[in-house]
C-alpha cells in the first residue's frame, strides 16, 4: 500500500463530507408514438414517463381523433405536466409525445415538442430526437420565403419543409423534407390518419417498434414498452420510413439501404436505461461486459470495488466478477436533490447539473478502493471523488473508467461540453491521474468498448476518436448518390 499522491487541501474542497457532482452528459430527447389505440394519450404518458431520463426540461403530447389535433406542452417533468384530467381531454386514437433536453435551441416554452401545424390535406405533428447540422442554413432560406418560426429548435425546420412541400401525401412530404436536412434524427410524425416513424440513414439515435394489441408503438427505447405492456417487434432500421395506418404497416427505404450505419455507442456507455434493448442488445449486459473487459485490461490489487452511481454500477459488477474483488456500495446517491437538476431555469443551469453523493466510511476506511465510473468529462467531479474517498479513510484510490477517453464534442443530438473543456482532449492519462490525485487511472480501450458492444462496425464513436461520420459542410441526403459510399472524415467540425 502506498500513501498515494498528495491530497489537495480542504481549501480546494471545502465540502468534504459529500460532493455535489456535475452530471456527466446531458441526455438528448425521448420520443414516443402510438396508433391506433382508444387510450392513446394515457399510454403515451406512461411511455414518456419511462423515457424521462432522456430529457427533463419539458414534455408534450399531441393527439388526433382524425379531425383535429389536441395538445398539452409544458416545461417540467412528465408527472408535473400531465394529470388525469389533462390526459382525458387529449382525446383521440393516435398520439405522439416528447421529453426534451435542449440540444439545439434555448430552453423556452416555444421550443417544447411536438411541433404541429396544418398543410393543404390536413394536420401534421412531429417530435424529434437528434440534431440537424444544416438547420440554420435551411431556416434562413425558409424565412426568406415567408416562414415564421415559433421557436429556435432545429426540429421546426422539418415541420416547415413538410408543410411547404408540394407532395400530396403526408409521408411523401416528410420524405421530401428529410431529403434536405443532414444530421441525426429519430422522428415520430402524426397525421390525421397515420403515425410515421423515421430514422436517419446513419441511425445515430435509437428508435424501436412495438405492438400493443392491434396498435403499433414507436419509442426511443424499449423500456417505454414495458410500462404500456407492448411487445418489442424490432428496431426501426437506419434510413427506414415506417407508415402506420388502420390498414397496417408499410416500410420504405427512400434513400436506399447501403449506408454504413453510425449508431451512437455512447447510448451503451451512459444514456440509455439499463433495462432497454439498444441496437438489439441489452444495455445492462453491455455495460457489465465493459467492466469485465476493463478488469482484464487494467487489473489492480485492491480490497473493494465501488461504483459511482448509477451509471457506473453495471461496469463495477463486471469488474468485480473478473477481478474477484468484492463489490460494495461505498457511495450513496441522494435521489432527493434531483429536482434541482431538472429545473430548467437559467439560474440553475448556470450552476450545472448537480447531484449529491456521500461516502460510506465503514466500507472505505483502511481499504484499497477501485472506483468505477462510466466516463470523465472535465475531471473536476472525479477529483472531488478521489479526495472524498481519501477523507473517508481509503488508503489507495484507483480510478477505472468503463469507456475510452472522451476527446471530442457531439454534433448529433447530445449536449456535450466544448472540446477544450474535455480534460482528455488536452491531457495524457498520466497527467489526468495526477490532476485527480488518484493512485492509478485506466480507461477501457476502444477495442474493448467495441468488443463489449458486440461489433466493431456500424457505430459512431466520434467523441472517442474524432472521426465524425457526418461533417459540417457535407451535402444533404437529397444531394448524395443514395449513400452508396461513406467517406471517413477524421475532421472535427468547428
Ligand atoms: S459523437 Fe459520441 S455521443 Fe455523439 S453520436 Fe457519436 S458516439 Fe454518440
Amino acid at each position: 500500500m502506498s500513501d498515494g499522491p498528495a491530497v489537495p487541501s480542504d481549501d480546494v474542497f471545502p465540502d468534504s463530507g459529500s460532493v455535489a457532482i456535475e452530471r456527466h452528459w446531458h441526455e438528448e430527447c425521448g420520443v414516443f408514438g402510438i396508433f391506433p389505440h382508444p387510450d392513446a394519450s394515457h399510454l403515451t404518458y406512461l411511455g414518456l414517463h419511462a423515457l424521462q431520463h432522456r430529457g427533463q426540461e419539458s414534455a408534450g403530447i399531441v393527439t388526433t381523433d382524425g379531425e383535429r389535433l389536441r395538445s398539452r406542452l409544458a416545461m417540467g417533468l412528465v408527472q408535473d405536466v400531465f394529470d388525469g384530467n389533462t390526459l382525458d381531454e387529449l382525446k383521440g386514437h393516435g398520439a405522439i409525445g416528447h421529453v426534451r433536453y435542449s440540444t439545439t435551441g434555448s430552453s423556452t416554452p416555444d421550443n417544447i415538442q411536438p411541433f404541429f401545424g396544418n398543410y393543404a390535406g390536413g394536420h401534421i405533428a412531429l417530435a424529434h430526437n437528434g440534431n440537424l447540422i444544416n438547420a440554420d442554413q435551411l431556416k434562413h432560406e425558409l424565412e426568406a420565403r415567408g416562414a415564421l418560426f415559433r421557436g429556435t429548435s432545429d426540429t421546426e425546420v422539418i415541420l416547415y419543409l413538410a408543410i411547404q412541400s408540394k407532395q400530396s401525401s403526408a409521408t411523401d412530404r416528410i420524405i421530401e423534407a428529410l431529403g434536405q436536412v443532414k444530421g441525426a434524427y429519430s422522428l415520430v410524425v402524426m397525421t390525421d390518419e397515420s403515425l410515421i416513424a423515421v430514422r436517419d440513414p446513419h441511425g445515430f439515435r435509437p428508435l424501436v417498434l412495438g405492438k400493443v394489441k392491434d396498435a403499433y408503438v414507436v419509442a426511443s427505447e424499449t423500456c417505454a414498452f414495458r410500462l404500456v405492456d407492448a411487445d418489442y417487434v424490432r428496431e426501426v432500421e437506419p434510413g427506414e420510413v415506417i407508415e402506420i395506418t388502420r390498414d397496417g404497416l408499410k416500410s420504405y427505404f427512400p434513400w436506399g439501404k447501403s449506408t454504413p450505419t453510425a449508431r451512437c455507442i455512447f447510448e451503451y456507455v451512459y444514456f440509455a436505461r439499463p433495462d432497454s434493448l439498444i441496437y438489439q442488445r441489452n444495455v445492462y449486459v453491455v455495460r457489465r461486459e465493459m467492466g469485465r473487459i476493463l478488469a482484464r485490461e487494467a487489473p489492480v490489487a485492491a480490497d473493494v470495488i465501488v461504483p459511482v452511481p448509477d451509471s457506473g454500477v453495471p461496469a463495477a459488477i463486471g469488474f468485480s466478477e473478473v477481478s474477484g474483488i468484492p463489490y460494495q456500495t461505498g457511495l450513496i446517491r441522494s435521489h432527493y436533490v434531483g429536482r434541482t437538476f431538472i429545473e430548467p431555469r437559467d439560474s440553475i443551469r448556470n450552476f450545472g447539473v448537480r447531484l449529491k453523493l456521500s461516502p460510506v466510511h465503514e466500507v472505505l476506511r483502511g481499504q484499497r478502493v477501485v472506483v468505477v465510473d462510466d466516463s470523465i468529462v472535465r475531471g473536476t467531479t472525479s477529483r472531488k471523488l478521489v479526495h472524498l474517498f481519501r477523507k473517508a479513510g481509503a488508503v489507495e484510490v484507483h480510478m477505472r473508467i468503463s469507456s475510452p477517453p472522451t476527446i471530442g464534442s457531439c454534433y448529433y443530438g447530445v449536449d456535450t461540453p466544448n472540446r477544450e473543456e474535455l480534460i482528455a482532449s488536452k491531457q495524457s492519462v498520466d497527467e489526468i491521474r495526477d490532476y485527480l490525485g488518484a493512485d492509478s487511472l485506466a480507461y477501457l480501450s476502444l477495442d474493448g468498448m467495441r468488443d463489449a458492444a458486440g461489433n466493431h462496425d456500424g457505430y459512431c464513436d466520434a467523441c472517442f476518436t474524432g472521426r465524425y461520420p457526418v461533417a459540417v459542410g457535407e451535402p444533404s441526403v437529397a444531394q448524395l448518390p443514395l449513400f452508396t459510399s461513406h467517406p471517413e472524415l477524421p475532421v472535427a467540425p468547428p
